[in-house]
């Protein structure tokens, strides 16, 4: 049913989006590429992809904090791979600093990835996906979007904001065959958290792997990071026709953290 379908995953080079796209990949989903990534290096995963999955592919690196260029890379990905059927707003950067002395341009550039560019790249897609009377579109929010903890304000704020988003497209999309939905991932063991458990280590002088241990019991119940395919295996779920009654959620999947 997926296969012969186009997915653009933002933030697919690393984490999350990667593994995401190998799952997507597996059925046979052709795909957009895109992150931060020189074309040389993306050019290279794209064939990767192309060859191992037999799928068409196609990599863009469009800096997500410039709605120009968002529109740009979606333009682009519509004339050379057709309607995109799987929206995949993925891409996100991470600040942790209180509120009183967080960097403007820190919480600008949040907003705008985390947040901002979903509408873009929404914008860009539904007229295709109205068309087609089909689509999905899911977008990667976090825990934080559910709930808050010090030191993450624009995270939490673009985080709620994105789900907020995914509620009105899905209401706005019901009868056109198209869900919108928020997945709400605890710890996932990906690039994005290694500054955090660096932090702890200096702090409390001790090994990367301890400090990536207390990091995620601090508030999280499961004692493991979730492996980004997990995640990835989760979007597949969403984009089967199984899951066409699932829209305007989201879907924690978080270890009982937001359970407490
Ligand atoms: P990651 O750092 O491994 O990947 C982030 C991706 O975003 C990369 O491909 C990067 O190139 C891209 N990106 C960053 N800035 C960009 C920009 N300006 N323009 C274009 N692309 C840009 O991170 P990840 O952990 O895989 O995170 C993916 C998503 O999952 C994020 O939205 C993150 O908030 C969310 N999330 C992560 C965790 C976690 O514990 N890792 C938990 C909950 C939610």
């Amino acid at each position: 049913m997926l296969s012969g379908k186009v997915a653009l995953i933002t933030g697919s080079t690393s984490g999350i989006g990667l593994a995401t796209a190998h799952v997507l990949a597996e059925q046979g989903i052709n795909l957009v590429l895109h992150g931060l990534m020189s074309d040389v290096e993306g050019q290279a995963l794209a064939l990767e992809f192309a060859e191992r999955y037999q799928i068409k592919t196609l990599f863009d690196n469009a800096d997500l904090r410039d709605a120009d260029c968002i529109a740009r890379f979606m333009d682009r990905a519509i004339t050379s791979l057709g309607t995109i059927d799987i929206l995949v707003n993925n891409a996100g950067i991470q600040h942790t600093e209180g509120v009183g002395s967080f960097p403007l341009q820190k919480w600008n550039d949040i907003i705008a990835i985390n947040l901002s560019s979903a509408f873009h790249t929404i914008q860009h897609s539904l007229p295709g996906m109205r068309e087609n009377r089909w689509g999905r579109i899911i977008n990667i929010a976090s825990v934080h979007g559910l709930v808050a903890s010090i030191n993450k304000s624009a995270y939490c704020a673009a985080k709620h904001g994105i789900v907020g988003l995914t509620k009105v497209v899905a209401l706005e999309c019901a009868e056109q065959g198209i869900t919108a939905n928020a997945i709400c991932p605890g710890w996932v063991d990906t690039p994005l958290i290694n500054n955090q458990i660096s932090d702890i280590a200096s702090k409390n002088q001790t090994s990367f792997e301890d400090a990536k241990y207390q990091l995620v019991t601090a508030k999280q119940p499961l004692p493991e990071m979730l492996d980004a395919r997990q995640i990835g295996e989760f979007v597949l779920f969403l984009c089967s026709d199984s899951a066409r009654g699932i829209t305007g959620s989201a879907l924690p999947m978080d270890g009982a953290w937001t359970s407490q």
